[in-house]
């Protein structure tokens, strides 16, 4: 069976994208099962330029067809910061909660109509004469508090459109139906099905 090998360590992203590319004839690997990788320093000036480095670091280092993600929270008042910044919004080697307190304080007084925002995740597929790139968006807006507990990152500070619940409160499956990953991810999927490498 033909491989696969996705560019993350994040055990949440692996299962969910191993779940979405379900059934597709490919045998799907991660970093983790590949010890002793460098870890691929994220310095892109874009989503699209980090997603295709991490896709292309890891195909040249295991000679398998690599597929990665890269996903910022763009707020459109704030001139859809902090994207490409997401990670380290608060500073290098920060909480979830560090930047998520950051978010607030540039928030601090803002109205509902310029609290919206869009999480954008950008998904990279690189192999032997191969380089595909999809996206995914999931509109929504940031309340002014944290709640719940599930997820990780800006998900206790995300309500999608639709909801009442912020994503650290909606089940996973639902998370997972209708996030800007799985979105990208299941346009990769018929990339995917129509694709030999
Ligand atoms: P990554 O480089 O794609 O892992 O994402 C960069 C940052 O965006 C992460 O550190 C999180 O803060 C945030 N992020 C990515 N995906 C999500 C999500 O699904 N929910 C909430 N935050 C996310």
């Amino acid at each position: 069976m033909q491989k696969i090998i996705l560019a993350t360590r994040n055990t949440g992203k692996i299962e969910e994208i191993r779940s979405i590319l379900k059934g597709l004839p490919f045998d799907v690997a991660s970093v983790l099962d590949h010890p002793g990788l460098a870890d691929v320093v994220e310095d892109g000036l874009s989503l699209e330029e980090n997603a295709l480095k991490k896709a292309r670091e890891i195909y040249q280092a295991t000679g398998i067809t690599a597929l990665s993600d890269d996903t910022g929270l763009e707020v459109f008042s704030l001139d859809l910061r902090p994207g490409v910044l997401s990670a380290r919004y608060a500073g290098e080697h920060v909480s979830y909660a560090d930047n998520n307190r950051k978010l607030l304080s540039e928030l601090v007084g803002f109205e509902p109509t310029r609290r919206k925002a869009r999480f954008r995740c950008i998904a990279a597929l690189v192999g032997p004469e191969t380089e595909i790139m999809t996206s995914g968006n999931c509109h929504g807006m940031i309340i002014d508090a944290p709640r719940g507990e599930g997820g990780f990152g800006y998900d206790p500070l995300f309500v999608p459109d639709g909801y009442k619940e912020t994503f650290a409160e909606l089940p996973s499956e639902v998370k997972n139906e209708i996030s800007h990953r799985a979105k990208a991810f299941r346009e990769m999927r018929k990339v995917l099905s129509r694709l030999h490498f």
